[in-house]
């Protein structure tokens, strides 16, 4: 089942989000949720909080090659355990911030452990697009957006643009 993504500003993405307490089915549904709306949007990653379940659950899928076979990852309450000293700049972009792209600093590499939907523990580093990938949805999981690593003009002038967005959208535009 497709779910609605919240668009920026909305107070639910500035939250600390919750640590997932136990894996039944409702994070099960909530997970194949993530990943089909994802994948409809279509967009490589999406964190619980944009679409407004204020959980630590992301899913990501940065298999860029439609001839390759598709990787859906579900990670439940990740945490980054390393970051290399080396940085990596990424175009970024945001489902929650449709259409609005900017230059992101961050580690070119980072070691995450999560717990898998099966319950199990797991680790493992990555790198290149699902580096900033995993970096950019761990960090809506605390509620931050892409934006906030930008200056003060350029984070306000993509903010209004949102704004004028949601006016256009709740008239019924398109
Ligand atoms: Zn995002």
């Amino acid at each position: 089942m497709l779910r609605p993504i919240l668009i920026h500003p909305d107070p639910r993405l500035k939250k600390l989000c919750a640590p997932v307490a136990d894996i039944g089915a409702e994070i099960g549904r909530l997970a194949e949720d993530m990943l089909e709306t994802m994948y409809d949007a279509p967009g490589v990653g999406l964190a619980a909080p944009q679409v407004g379940v204020m959980k630590r659950l992301l899913v990501m899928d940065c298999v860029k090659d439609p001839e390759a076979a598709p990787r859906p990852m579900v990670l439940i309450n990740p945490e980054i355990t390393w970051r290399s000293e080396e940085t990596n700049v990424y175009e970024e972009g945001c489902l929650s911030i449709p259409d609005q792209y900017a230059e992101v600093t961050r580690p070119a590499m980072v070691r995450v452990r999560w717990t898998g939907l099966d319950g199990a523990a797991q680790e493992e580093e990555f790198t290149g697009l699902w580096a900033t990938c995993v970096q950019h949805e761990i960090d809506h999981l605390d509620g931050k957006l892409f934006i906030d690593y930008l200056g003060p003009i350029k984070r306000q002038m993509i903010t209004r643009r949102m704004e004028k967005l949601k006016r256009d959208r709740a008239r019924g535009g398109t």
